[in-house]
């Protein structure tokens, strides 16, 4: 298992743990993670805070030269606005834990020059099968259904 998915998998434990949808997310540059999120949209109340923009944000201020060297791990396929964040910000690596449970663009975030890598990990996508089973209309408002 690659440390870095096992952080973001620890992430989206916590999160569920506090109620929330159990999404995790970390952000790598030069080998060290720099900031760790989780989905807050049930703790918070927010309408953006997914995983990786709860990571992004944590990370803080980066410059473009931060970014440039950044890998950013997701235990589930990025939606269309962290996928969309990603471009924006030029970030070259993306991991994602699994995308059966959920897949953002993410052909069209391979075509802007991403390199996307899926590992398919079971117990990301356990995580997520045992939330839906018990919270369905918590899921269905994350994606917008
Ligand atoms: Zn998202």
């Amino acid at each position: 298992m690659d440390k870095f998915l096992q952080a973001a998998i620890d992430e989206a434990k916590q999160g569920l743990e506090e109620g929330g949808i159990p999404i995790g997310s970390v952000l790598v540059i030069d080998g060290e993670i720099v900031a760790r999120g989780h989905n807050q949209r049930v703790q918070k109340g927010s309408s953006v805070l997914h995983a990786e923009m709860d990571c992004l944000e944590n990370a803080g201020r980066l410059t473009a030269a931060d970014y440039k060297r950044a890998t950013l791990y997701s235990t589930l396929s990025p939606c269309d606005m962290c996928s969309g964040t990603v471009l924006l910000y030029g970030i070259p690596k993306v991991v994602v834990g699994e995308n059966r449970t959920f897949k953002g663009p993410e052909e069209y975030v391979r075509s802007r020059g991403v390199e996307l890598t899926l590992v398919d990990d079971q117990e990301c996508y356990q995580l997520m099968q045992d939330f839906i089973a018990a919270k369905p209309e918590l899921w269905n408002e994350d994606i917008g259904e």
